[in-house]
């Protein structure tokens, strides 16, 4: 048995295929490398560049590798401003592109994937925290283009029987404890990466997009998750489909909130650096708060998250962007 990674060169991607790698797993990796990195990826997984929409290009991976029974799909555009001004380029390459990699999928008879979905197929929440159940309802074309692939693997099971599992991610921030491996976008627009910038000095000034939204310090709330965490979680589910069970969707977050102004205190105190701020005006697209109930992964997953303070998670960041002040340093 294999997993093959798609999209394993990215943030999350990457910390996946170390775990698998770690693990014993074999992994074989697939990444455009478009907003990748070929450094990022464990040298012990197989590596193809390509792009998961070419048809010819995935026949031939899971011809070359037929110990592959279970895909973890990662391979997806998530910037939500960007999907505001672009919105077909999320829906060609997000949407589309799942229906391209299932119709190879299910001719290769792979019939598992586990799928990065987001917190932004929920839109503006009627609850807090958000469990899975409630509606979804996006409010931009990122969230949408995502709903939209959960909706497309649920008739390709219920039609070819490959099995899903979508896993609705909050917000993700730190590295590797050892700092070898950690986020590195070009252009950066996260808002962890980008205080530490302003801390190591590479950056002029934090803009804080929004202080008139309906929380308590009127700047967005948002639920951290580590990449490590993630990625135990990815493992977990392809043991759940391995295990024969049902497709499902589970939420992967904290379940607790930090607004923008805590997490600029908290990282403040972790790099003992000041971090200039100014005020901005808010940002399109952005929910006032976002937290995730995620008990169903704890419950029906195993799911036990190790990094539960957001201090430490801000210092793996911290060791990763004083490491690799450049990130990659290969573009
Ligand atoms: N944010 C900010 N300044 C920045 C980058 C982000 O105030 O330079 C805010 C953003 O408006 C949101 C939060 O930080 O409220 C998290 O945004 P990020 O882009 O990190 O993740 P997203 O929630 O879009 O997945």
């Amino acid at each position: 048995m294999a997993v093959l990674v798609l999209g394993g060169a990215g943030y999350i991607g990457s910390h996946t295929v170390d775990r698998l790698v770690e693990k014993g797993d074999d992994v074989v990796v697939v990444d455009s490398l478009v907003t990748g990195h070929r450094a990022a990826v464990n040298s012990k997984a197989k590596f193809y560049q390509g792009d998961i929409a070419d048809k010819p290009f995935m026949r031939k991976v899971f011809a070359e590798n037929p110990a592959v029974d279970a895909v973890i799909h990662f391979a997806a555009f998530s910037l939500v401003a960007e999907s505001m001004k672009k919105p077909l380029k999320y829906f060609d390459n997000n949407t589309a592109g799942m229906i391209s990699l299932l119709e190879v999928m299910n001719e290769a008879g792979v019939k598992r994937i586990v799928f990065s979905s987001t917190a932004a197929t929920y839109g503006i929440p009627e609850t807090m925290p958000i469990k899975e159940s409630d509606p979804q309802k996006p409010i931009n074309p990122y969230g949408e283009s995502k709903l939209a692939m959960e909706k497309i693997m649920h008739w390709t099971d219920l039609a070819h029987g490959i099995k899903f599992v979508a896993l609705r991610y909050f917000n993700v921030a730190g590295a590797k404890p050892d700092g070898s491996i950690g986020e590195d976008h070009h252009p950066e627009t996260h808002l962890l990466p980008i205080v530490l910038q302003v801390a190591a000095g590479t950056r002029e000034k934090l803009q804080i997009f929004g202080d008139d939204y309906n929380t308590p310090d009127g700047t967005n709330v948002r639920d951290y998750v580590h990449p490590f965490d993630l990625a135990d979680a990815h493992i977990l589910a392809v043991q759940y489909l391995r295990e024969g069970n049902k497709s499902d969707a589970f939420n992967l977050g904290s379940s607790t909130g930090f607004s923008n102004m805590e997490m600029l205190k908290a990282a403040r105190e972790v790099t003992g650096k000041e971090i200039p701020t100014v005020m901005a005006p808010r940002r399109g697209g952005d929910p006032d708060t976002l937290i995730a109930a995620s008990d169903k992964a704890r419950e029906v997953l195993g799911w036990k998250p190790a990094f539960d303070d957001i201090h430490k998670i801000i210092e793996t960041a911290w060791k990763w962007h004083r490491t690799h002040p450049n990130g990659y340093a290969d573009r």
